[in-house]
């Protein structure tokens, strides 16, 4: 699931199956995640999970979105045992995190902590294989680029695409004149994820 999930579920009330991108800077910062923060929604302040509460953040904006910075005080950052992991800085900074507001950091953190599950993993497992599918259409054979006007002609083109992608997948498994290659594509990450999930009971 991408960033744009919380705000689908606000806007739709609908739940997406899919992975909310990590947190770029996890390997980083080993120790605690945003999730492991605990929000005072009414004071506007973090308490982090050796106890110590951020003062109250600041409303920002990041990439044009709204954001509320936090910044733990130097002081408590600097003293703790966790503090390389946690800060992820060797120059004494305090541990710096953006929440989202309210409702999507809400859905934002849940979803985190669900999809590390293995019952969401093997929710999300039955979509590998409609997802590497719309993944090839899309960016391997530029489904998203309509080249007609009206829908008659764009379901055509869809029509055409999906024939040309089932076309090719045919071609990779059965080369003219030559029995199967024994020659596997990668493994894509659908498939890496399918691969590393406990087998259902
Ligand atoms: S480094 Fe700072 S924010 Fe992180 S656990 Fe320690 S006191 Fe808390």
């Amino acid at each position: 699931m991408s960033p744009r999930t919380p705000s689908t579920a606000q806007r739709w009330g609908v739940a997406l199956i899919g992975p909310v991108r990590q947190d770029p800077k996890a390997d980083a910062r080993p120790g605690f995640s945003k999730e492991d923060f605990r929000p005072d929604w009414e004071a506007h302040t973090l308490t982090c999970p050796n106890g110590v509460t951020s003062p109250p953040w600041k409303a920002t904006l990041g990439d044009g979105h709204p954001r509320l910075s936090v910044l733990f005080p130097r002081k408590a950052c600097r003293e703790c045992a966790d503090r390389l992991k946690c800060t992820g800085n060797v120059d004494g900074k305090g541990r710096h995190i953006f929440l989202l507001p309210q409702p999507q950091q809400e859905i934002q953190s849940r979803a985190r902590t669900e999809q590390r599950t293995s019952e969401w993993q093997r929710r999300y497992a039955m979509r590998a294989g409609c997802e590497a599918t719309v993944s090839a259409t899309v960016h391997a054979h530029g489904l998203r680029n309509c080249r007609y006007r009206g829908m008659a002609k764009t379901h055509v083109q869809h029509v055409l695409t999906a024939i040309g992608t089932n076309i090719i997948r045919l071609s990779e498994c059965f080369p003219p004149g030559t029995t199967p290659s024994p020659t596997r594509r990668p493994a894509s990450r659908f498939h890496q994820l399918c691969q590393h999930l406990p087998s259902a009971p």
